[in-house]
Parts: C-alpha cells; sequence; structure tokens
C-alpha cells in the first residue's frame, strides 16, 4: 500500500487524554514554526468527549507547536506504519504559553524551583495498568506464570521504549488481577513527564497489537487495588544530587524536607490535580498500599509520600539513590499537570521555609480523628467534589496557575462527574476503564 508518513502533534490535556492532529511528516519544519490550529475549548473535553462549560466558546485558535526533542518513531515491524507522535506545545497566536498547556504548566513549576533552590528535579513514574482483556491463568501476583502468559508482550513494549529513547527500568506482574506495572528511568524537568505520556500510550500501543487492551484506570474493581501512579523525585544541583543529607533526619537534605513539608502542607488542596477522577477516591482509602492521610512514610507504601529504600553502600551512590516516592496520584491525571502541581506545592515549602516533617512508620488508619488532627495529619478528601472545593479554596494554590485555571478545571472536572452520577459504583468504574 502507498502512504505518507504523519507526525501526530500530541498534548497531554486536562482531561489526562492524549489528543492532538496529525500531519505530513515532511512537513516538519513548517509545522514547528507555525504549529496546527488549536481551539481553547478543546480543553473542555472530557475523558468522555463531554464538553463542559467553556469561557472561550467557540471562540479563539491557539496554535499546538511540535517540540522535535519529545520526537517518538517506533517501527514496531509487524507490517503496519510506525507509530509516530511529538509532544508538542500549545501557544498563543504571538507565540507565549498557553495558561491552560500542560508542558508550559510544568516548566513554569520547574522553573520557580530552579530559581527557589538551584535545583532540578529528575522524576520517574511508576504505572500500573491492567489487561482488560484479561489473562488465562488467575491468581498470578508476581507469578512467574502470569508473567509468562505476557512476556512477549513485555518484550515488545521495552524495545517499543527503547526506540523512543526511554530507559525500561522494570516489568512486574503486579499484585491484582490481570494487573502489571511498568517503569522507566528517571528523566530531568518536563521530559520525565513526557516519557509517562510516551509510556502510557506505548503501552496502548502494545497491547493493540497483542490483541489486548490495556486500561491504565485508577481502579477497576473496588474489591480489589487500584492502579497507581506513583512519582519518583529527587534534585540535582551543578556539583551533584542535592536530595540526601546523611546529618539530616532519615537523610532528608533541607531542600528534600522543605518540599516534602510542601508537598504534605499542601497535598489536599493538589489531590484534584494528582487523583482527579470520580473513583480516584475508591482507590485512596486505608488498606489498599495507596495513600490516604497526608504523611511521610519511612518505606511505607500507604504513606502518600515515602522515603525509597537505598541499597547503596558508598556515599555518593546513596545520594544518587535516595529519592522521595508521591503516592497519590493515577493515570486520570495529566503527568505534567500532577508533576507541576507537585513541584509548587513543595517550592511552596521552600518559600514558606517549613520545618521538616515528621516521619510517620505507623498505620494512621488506627489513630482518632483527635488523634490525627493533634498530630498535624490530614485524612485525605474523600470524593472528587472535596477535593475540587478544597483545591478552589486555597488561594495559595489556585495562585500558582492561570487566573482562571481553577474555575475553568472545576467546569472540566464537574462535566466530568455529571457524565458518571446516575451510574452505580461498578459502572463507573466501567465508564473509566474504557476512558483510560
Ligand atoms: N496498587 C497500589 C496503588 O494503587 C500500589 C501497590 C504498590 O506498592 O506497588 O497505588
Ligand atoms: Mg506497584
Amino acid at each position: 500500500m502507498i502512504r505518507k508518513p504523519m507526525i501526530f502533534a500530541a498534548t497531554s490535556d486536562l482531561s489526562g487524554k492524549t489528543r492532538g492532529k496529525a500531519f505530513p511528516a515532511d512537513e516538519l519544519n513548517k509545522r514547528r514554526e507555525r504549529g496546527m490550529g488549536w481551539v481553547p475549548t478543546n480543553v473542555q473535553i472530557t475523558c468522555f468527549d463531554t464538553i463542559a462549560d467553556s469561557p472561550f466558546g467557540s471562540f479563539g485558535d491557539l496554535a499546538l507547536i511540535p517540540d522535535q526533542s519529545a520526537d517518538v518513531t517506533v517501527d514496531f515491524e509487524d507490517g503496519t506504519p510506525p507509530e509516530r507522535f511529538m509532544l508538542s506545545d500549545i501557544r498563543t497566536l504571538d507565540g507565549r504559553p498557553w495558561g491552560f498547556c500542560t508542558r508550559s504548566i510544568l516548566r513554569a513549576a520547574l522553573l520557580r524551583l530552579k530559581e527557589l533552590s538551584d535545583a532540578r528535579l529528575l522524576a520517574a513514574f511508576e504505572h500500573e495498568f491492567q489487561f482488560a482483556g484479561g489473562s488465562t491463568l488467575p491468581y498470578q501476583g508476581f507469578g512467574l506464570q502470569g508473567h509468562a502468559e505476557h512476556a512477549g508482550f513485555a518484550e515488545t513494549l521495552s524495545a517499543a521504549l527503547d526506540e523512543a529513547g526511554l530507559r525500561p527500568d522494570s516489568f512486574i506482574c503486579e499484585y491484582g488481577p490481570d494487573q502489571f506495572e511498568v517503569t522507566v528511568a528517571p528523566e530531568e524537568g518536563v521530559k520525565a513527564a513526557d516519557a509517562a505520556v510516551i509510556t502510557r500510550e506505548l503501552t496502548r500501543m502494545t497491547a493493540r497489537r497483542f490483541e489486548q487492551k490495556a486500561t491504565f484506570t485508577p481502579i477497576r474493581d473496588v474489591a480489589s487495588v487500584g492502579n497507581g501512579v506513583h512519582i519518583h523525585m529527587s534534585f540535582m544541583g551543578d556539583h551533584g544530587p542535592l536530595t540526601y543529607d546523611a546529618a539530616g533526619a532519615h537523610g532528608l537534605s533541607p531542600l528534600t524536607a522543605a518540599f516534602a513539608a510542601g508537598v504534605l502542607k499542601y497535598m489536599d488542596s493538589i489531590l484534584a490535580l494528582t487523583a482527579p477522577s470520580v473513583i480516584s477516591y475508591e482507590r485512596l482509602t486505608p488498606h489498599r498500599w495507596s495513600a490516604a492521610y497526608n504523611n511521610l512514610g519511612l518505606q511505607d507504601r500507604e504513606a502518600s509520600l515515602r522515603i525509597c529504600p537505598v541499597t547503596a553502600k558508598d556515599p555518593d551512590a546513596i545520594a544518587r539513590q535516595f529519592n522521595i516516592e508521591y503516592r497519590a496520584a493515577d493515570a486520570a491525571a495529566s503527568p505534567h499537570l500532577a508533576l507541576a502541581a507537585i513541584v509548587h506545592a513543595g517550592c511552596q515549602g521552600i518559600e514558606e521555609s517549613l520545618a521538616a516533617p515528621q516521619v510517620t512508620e505507623e498505620d494512621l488508619s488506627l489513630l482518632s480523628a483527635a488523634e490525627l488532627e493533634q498530630r498535624g495529619f490530614v485524612r485525605l478528601p474523600e470524593t472528587l467534589e472535596d477535593a475540587l472545593q478544597r483545591f478552589a479554596a486555597n488561594k495559595v494554590v489556585t495562585g500558582w496557575f492561570d487566573p482562571d485555571f481553577a474555575a475553568v478545571y472545576v467546569a472540566h472536572k464537574t462535566a466530568e462527574a455529571a457524565f458518571v452520577q446516575d451510574m452505580d459504583t461498578a459502572q463507573k468504574c466501567a465508564a473509566y476503564e474504557d476512558a483510560y
């Protein structure tokens, strides 16, 4: 068959979906300058393809500008055309970053971090997902046979990630039914969130070639575990890593301590951005190994922020390996927006010179409400509605974004919630399984 190669200019939008438009590859130079036409109201397309109230209506034009440094070309060598997409920025017609472009929002957060601390952020996203088409073998948590059944998939996906310039780290037959986890090595700054988008999309593209569907829905069945997105973060300065300090409590450097304290202080108000679906709150409950309180845990998989273990022995290697992990995120969130919210919260902690958080090594669900309050912990929002209210009410948090951002975001999420409001929990889960 004759064919003319195309490139899909992609944006990770407020719904956490990757959307965009394709153009002929031989017009890349033109498109890098002029972009592809984009419409402001597209930002209100929910994950169910309904359109939320939009202040933009049918007006306005934007440009979707492909970024050649975020080019993905993967030839699966299965007779289908190579997959080709390029992460893109949304700019106004006079060339400024648009206030709802998630990549630009993340870039601004990273610039704030750099200005405050001279640190660059390294991040790695762990993604859990499930095969919607199932497996033939039940009871395979971490099982060799569970892995073997999908080993062809794992190897094709790893090759695809390699071709996209990412470094596959691990592939795990996870605990939940038909659940797997894919992780790539850390990348710096915006590239880390780009890598998360690329990982999700290549996982879906690989699954299709195996006649499967991979779903990253936050939770598929409330009787079982959810699909988390765990974001590992560390800081790099001009002279080496800045995350670890042997003299700090539990190895936290002053920078990491203040950053973590900010993330914890603002976590209940940023949850609407990191765990943004209606069913995200079915996952964020105690004893599901997700996150239910705003605590920094030492190697605790129920903590919303976790100090990860280090296996290295010499001081330099420890400093490179040491990282903290944000666990209250899922794949309904754009990785760029989730990371931006976390970085801004951390920056806020640095600006406010917050003291190092107390580190927990206990089950907080056993504490009474009074004990939690006395020790400064909050139960994270238990519904999307509550999370949105706390986001919109926190003027420090909404102040990190474009002046119209909070209102538009809340309208977007309200329309998404309206789509599922008359469904029971199982139907909601099924709808989100289809959407993500
Ligand atoms: N599935 C859990 C979650 O929803 C995480 C399990 C793990 O620690 O890998 O976050
Ligand atoms: Mg996992």
